[in-house]
């Protein structure tokens, strides 16, 4: 997809700090953290958000998943994480790429807002 972000981050066009790839996904530490360990977890395939899931295969999406449980071992998460994918303007979603954002380090807070 042209001029999306993230799809020029998994062509290594712009930088970006690796944590995990494979065939299905991209794993990259968030520019401007907001925990200790702050991830982003993205499908290969460009699809927008959650509202496209029908466009990208059951394979594809449920890698996304897998590599979050493989990204929160190798990152010693024992104690919890919270994992968090923001989906249209009314979540403040502001990369139009589905991605998980991986959220540990530290006690989050009890609210979900
Ligand atoms: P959203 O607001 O769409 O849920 O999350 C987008 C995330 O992408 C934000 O947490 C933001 O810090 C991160 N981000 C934006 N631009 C870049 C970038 O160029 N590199 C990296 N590593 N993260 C980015
Ligand atoms: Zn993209």
């Amino acid at each position: 997809m042209e001029n999306c972000l993230f799809c020029k981050i998994i062509a290594g066009e712009i930088p970006s700090a690796r944590v995990y790839e494979d065939d299905d996904v991209y794993a990259f530490r968030d520019i401007n953290p907001q925990a200790p360990t702050h991830i982003l977890v993205v499908p290969k395939k460009h699809i927008a958000s959650i509202a496209d899931a029908d466009q990208a295969s059951d394979t594809e999406l449920a890698a996304c998943l897998r590599a979050v449980r493989r990204i929160a071992a190798a990152e010693k998460l024992e104690n919890g994480y919270r994992v968090v994918s923001n989906c249209g303007p009314d979540a403040c979603q502001s990369v139009p790429h589905l991605h998980f954002h991986i959220l540990g380090g530290r006690k989050m807070a009890d609210s979900m807002a």
